[in-house]
């Protein structure tokens, strides 16, 4: 590693591990200038100028670049959909990068970044493009190195405490006995959390009757993450009523979020819910000392930020105090598990969630080790829609085994 670039690094950044390094050269056409976006051959070759990067993640979330060029330094936080500086501004590169990343992998770690180059800008050997591409290099490399824990199962709770002055958010793991911070640990809501929207009219705040459905449910399933609120810690006192409210600021992710609970009559109650957007009304009272169980919602697969905020009255003061806004992190998975719905005499109802772009061939078999499988002959392939889907299956005589073949359709990449 370059030695000047290294003490430039310590220097703008601080004392601590040393930074990992990429770099991105630049590159010329040989054949075909303008060919490439339109579909058409292209031969390009690196040439020996290039963007170096040195850079140390963050577990925050937060993008520090400073420039070994003479550029200025910029800071931003990752997210799906982040607001670019000026035009023209060295930043967006950055900003592009991750934005990109983030919306196809979810949370990403941060990082502080030291550039340099020398690709002339503006000369047509792709300088824009090999800092794009040695950002996003460094990027999916920092969030490697931050390697976040991943909570899948047990009993976690999220808490709110206020000591000393200060708030104190955080994710407990109960049955491991530690404390992450907001977005230093993944909360994982497992395949199994998959569900429909009831069908009753009371729960239709969730969407329409058999929508698919994430929930990590508020009576423990031990196949699932068992989350809940926690303010154990919180001492009385200190706000008046011994309340605090948490509130929902903020939800980044492929879907929406809900939760909610049920009161003694199994009557949902919603205690906050993306669906209709996000206002003051979209919070819980959580009192000092107390513990309970949600319904943690979600509407589709992926990774989501959710920004909570804790809020009280000080009973010394009669004043509210607020905390910063604290992003938990979740991670909605998908499968494609295959159930039976329905059976009498003469047939089997299968359903699963099927997702769009995918082509599904229902096989089966008398021999769910050895096979053979082979396509059912009255069954024909089906074009997934994103929504569950179901199939009728003629009952045969003996053992029955089913499964899916998914063939995925190949994807056509447009140039932007
Ligand atoms: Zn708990």
């Amino acid at each position: 590693m370059n030695a000047f670039l290294l003490e430039r690094f310590h220097n703008f950044f601080g004392p601590g591990p040393d930074p990992l390094a990429v770099r991105a050269p630049g590159r010329v056409n040989l054949i075909g200038e303008h060919t490439d976006y339109h579909g058409l051959p292209v031969l390009p070759m690196a040439i020996g100028r290039e963007i170096r990067l040195l850079f140390r993640p963050r577990a925050d979330g937060v993008v520090r670049i400073a420039s070994a060029n003479g550029f200025p330094a910029r800071q931003f936080r990752v997210s799906r959909e982040i607001a670019p500086f000026e035009q023209g501004d060295w930043g967006n590169y950055a900003k592009a990068a991750a934005q990109a990343l983030a919306c196809e992998y979810g949370h990403l770690a941060g990082m502080d970044a030291l550039v340099w180059g020398d690709i002339p800008p503006a000369a047509g050997l792709s300088s824009s493009s090999a800092l794009v591409v040695a950002f996003a290099l460094a990027l999916a490399g920092a969030a490697r190195a931050a390697d976040l824990p991943v909570l899948t199962s047990g009993h976690a709770d999220v808490g709110v405490n206020y000591e000393d002055g200060a708030w104190d958010l955080h994710v407990h793991a109960e049955d491991l006995g530690l404390e992450y911070e907001p977005d230093g640990v993944v909360l994982q809501v497992g395949a199994e959390a998959l569900t429909q929207v009831p069908t009753n009219a009371a729960f239709s705040f969730l969407g329409d009757a058999g929508a698919p459905i994430w929930v990590l449910p508020a009576v423990e399933n031990h196949d699932l993450l068992f989350l809940g609120l926690g303010t154990e810690e919180l001492a009385p006192g200190i706000f008046s009523n011994d309340t605090v409210t948490l509130s929902l600021k903020s939800v980044t992710g492929p879907g929406d979020f809900v939760l909610y609970t049920l009161d003694m009559f199994g009557n949902p109650v919603v205690s906050m819910n993306s669906r209709d957007g996000i206002d003051a009304s979209d919070s819980r009272v959580l009192t000092a000392g107390g513990h309970t169980h949600v319904n943690w919602v979600f509407t589709a697969p992926g990774q989501y930020r959710i920004g909570l905020q804790a809020s009280g009255v000080l009973a010394a003061t009669g004043e509210t105090n607020t905390s910063e806004v604290a992003e938990y992190l979740f991670e909605v998975q998908y499968a494609p598990i295959l159930s039976v719905t329905r059976k009498d005499a003469a047939t089997l109802t299968l359903q699963w969630l099927s997702r769009e772009h995918h082509e599904y061939h229902l096989q089966s078999s008398s021999d769910l080790v050895n096979g053979p499988w082979s396509a059912h002959p009255d069954v024909d392939a089906v074009e997934g829609t994103g929504e569950f889907m179901t199939l009728a299956v003629p009952v045969e005589p003996g053992p029955r085994f089913f499964r899916l073949e998914i063939y995925e359709e190949a994807h056509h990449h447009h140039p932007d």
